[in-house]
């Protein structure tokens, strides 16, 4: 290439790395609007994240379809951009050769594998937009442009590459597209200067899709080629039961909770320049699949596009004053951005951020905003009003229940720490088994097996109070404060090591909450989820299982068990030491089990239109189980109200047991 040549191609160049810098520069003074957040912590930890789940695409290849597809897009484009430095030097300097890559035949077949494997990402993700058409996909411009830039860049560096090989075959010879092509052009019987022209031609056609990429890619959703590697490496480290930050009371507050977007914190904003708009998260959103106007997606990409308007002018130099910036920023982000009906139609399931292959944490953004509307606003939905004043004035959320927290053992054997100090084990009942008539029958069994496995147990009776999960995940954290401070203070007049409970919002408030509030909860207390403790008996013989269970058996994954503590497979092999028991998995299982409807408040909201324990019923009558096997308290209650509903027409009766209740059946001596 002549000087004019190089001289151009490096203001081409230059403008366009200029561009890209800009944008990207941009989005970094966007990100300092944020709040600090420590995110620095365990630094080899992270980096392995971003090996395993940037480059080894883990997350993402959780869908085999499209999972496939962005893997041949993905490390296609990592190995084409290494032989761009051996296209662009040989285009602008001829005869260059880049050393030990240059001309090596192995490497110019890998670069034609690779860049097939990305015509085949294309050609599938095309067919899936295009064809297939899923809901969770956006139609707009953006894919087109993109997928067509894709393309472009490939073809063209097919038919540069061929019309060099046409004229300097060096290296070539094992690279089938490339002498395919070289092969044709040479039939035509052009000249060199000819094959040299067209050449240049495509070189340049080549190298301007290249840099339209370049520009194109901080203005689209494909920032998230610069922002997942970051995002994966500052993601959560700890389990997601932990993802809520506590607020320190005591300092002092300007705003509870969040109401502008620079409440958020910076690694918040970060997290929503990466999302890819790949909607996996809305396609396991229960409150999107029930029909509620909250949709994960559309949650992110709202707060998104709000934040890329309040950040737009920031960075240009003139208008960091700019009266119409500051306003955007004052900005209420509930009713312009989101409403409150999709704030309180989220369950807190997790489902989103379990599944986003980006490492988007959609919850705690929920329930900050949930925050300011509790506690700045005192704004809740029916229903979410009452329990909030039960549980300030009753410690409970259950308004209308006659029971006490006596009631599901009141003349048993069952010893009340209260009286009797001696015990280490505490049985948390929890307040729904202590006061849900359905779910005092699980209680009972767990107490029983208990016994059974002469463990030495108290409960706080009377003196026990709810945990605060509810007030929680409500968005009332001062609530949840008061609530967790006098049961750490409770629990300090009790000789008790170990804390077992049946409900797993009550087992991921202690193990994973409290802890945030005193620093050695974790030390002085062993707490387990009783499918764990109950594992434990049997594994210590202390259990023995009697008698068979002959029918098919399906087990739900409680989020708050599941998802938020990754126990999934402690319940499933409990279930596989009874002999006879068949089990089915339903179709929406373990990381991605679909929510009963009943946690972040859900129990108390009212559902209008479909209902998420229906659909649930649905799945559970759709994989053929006779029992539906659950270990969370307000699973029974939703499951058990969304079996009732579906049993109609259906030419099987499902029944729902905890898997204490299953245990209980199992370790006595008659076969069922
Ligand atoms: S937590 Fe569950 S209900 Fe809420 S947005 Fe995520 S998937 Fe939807
Ligand atoms: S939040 Fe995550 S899962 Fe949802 S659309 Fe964005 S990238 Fe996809």
């Amino acid at each position: 290439m002549g000087l004019l040549g190089i001289i151009v191609f490096v203001i081409v160049l230059v403008a366009a790395v200029g561009l890209f810098a800009r944008a990207v520069y941009q989005r970094y003074l966007i990100l300092r609007l944020g709040k600090p957040e420590d995110r620095f912590d365990q630094i080899g930890e992270r980096v392995k994240s971003v090996l395993v789940y940037v480059f080894g695409q883990k997350k993402v290849l959780d869908e085999a379809y499209p999972g496939l597809l962005h893997v041949f897009i993905f490390w296609g484009f990592l190995v084409l951009a290494l032989g761009e430095l051996q296209f662009f030097g040989e285009g602008l300097f001829p005869g260059f050769v880049l050393p030990l890559l240059g001309h090596s035949p192995v490497f110019f077949l890998i670069q034609n594998v690779f860049a097939i494997l990305v015509l085949v990402g294309v050609l599938m993700a095309c067919w899936r937009r295009y064809v297939v058409k899923p809901d969770r996909l956006d139609h707009n411009p953006e894919a087109a442009i993109i997928l067509s830039l894709i393309t472009g860049v490939v073809l063209t560096l097919f038919i540069a590459d061929g019309l060099r090989a046409a004229m300097h075959p060096a290296g070539s010879e094992m690279a089938p597209v490339t002498v395919f092509l070289a092969g044709l052009f040479i039939k035509q019987g052009w000249s060199q200067s000819t094959l040299n022209t067209l050449y240049y031609a495509f070189w340049w056609i080549h190298a301007l899709i290249m840099f339209g990429f370049l520009v194109f890619i901080p203005y689209s959703k494909h920032m998230h080629l610069i922002a997942c590697p970051f995002n994966t490496f500052f993601r959560s480290l700890s389990p997601m039961g932990k993802m809520l930050q506590p607020i320190n009371f005591e300092d002092e507050q300007e705003t509870l909770g969040t109401q502008k977007i620079n409440d958020f914190t910076w690694k918040q904003l970060l997290d929503l320049l990466t999302c890819t708009q790949c909607g996996r998260c809305q396609d396991n959103c229960p409150a999107y699949l029930s029909d509620t106007p909250l949709s994960s997606k559309r949650f992110i990409n709202n707060l998104k596009d709000h934040l890329l308007e309040c950040g737009k002018e920031i960075g240009s130099g003139n208008t960091s004053n700019s009266s119409e910036n500051e306003s955007l920023l004052e900005k209420s982000l509930i009713g312009s951005v989101i409403t409150e009906e999709e704030l309180w139609s989220c369950k807190t399931c997790g489902a989103c951020q379990y599944v986003c292959p980006v490492m988007i944490e959609h919850v705690p953004k929920n329930v900050d905003l949930r925050r300011y509307l509790a506690m700045e606003e005192a704004s809740y939905p029916s229903g979410v009003d009452n329990a909030i004043r039960s549980l300030e004035d009753r410690g409970h959320p259950y308004k209308g229940t006659m029971a006490s927290r006596s009631s599901w053992y009141r003349d048993s054997w069952v010893e009340d720490l209260v009286k009797e100090n001696n015990k280490e084990v505490l049985f948390w009942v929890g307040c729904t088994a202590a006061l849900d008539d359905r779910n005092m029958k699980i209680a009972q069994a767990f107490a029983e097996l208990l016994k059974r496995s002469g463990v030495s147990f108290g409960i706080l009776g009377e003196k026990e109070s709810c945990c605060g999960d509810p007030a929680r995940r409500l968005g009332n954290e001062f609530l949840y404060d008061c609530i967790a401070r006098e049961n750490i203070e409770l629990l300090k007049n009790y000789k008790v090591k170990t804390i077992v409970t049946t409900c797993p919002h009550c087992y991921n408030t202690f193990k994973n909450e409290y802890p945030q509030i005193d620093g050695e909860f974790s030390q002085k207390y062993q707490v387990y989820h009783h499918t764990e403790y109950l594992a434990q008996l049997l594994k210590e013989k202390k259990l023995t299982v009697e008698s068979s269970f002959t029918e098919t058996i399906t087990y739900h994954d409680p989020c708050y068990l599941g998802r938020y503590n990754e126990i999934f497979d402690v319940p499933r092999e409990v279930l596989q030491n009874i002999s006879g028991v068949k089990p089915v998995e339903m179709q929406r299982t373990r990381g991605r089990s679909f929510c009963c409807g009943g946690g972040g408040g859900g129990a108390w909201t009212e559902e209008e239109g479909v209902r998420v324990n229906h659909m649930r019923a649905e799945q559970v009558f759709e994989s053929g189980a006779d029992v539906l096997c659950t270990a969370c308290p307000f699973c029974m209650t939703m499951m058990n109200d969304g079996i009732k509903v579906k049993q109609a027409g259906q030419d099987k009766v499902v029944k729902v047991y905890d898997l204490a209740e299953i245990l209980e059946i199992a370790t006595q001596k008659t076969d069922i």
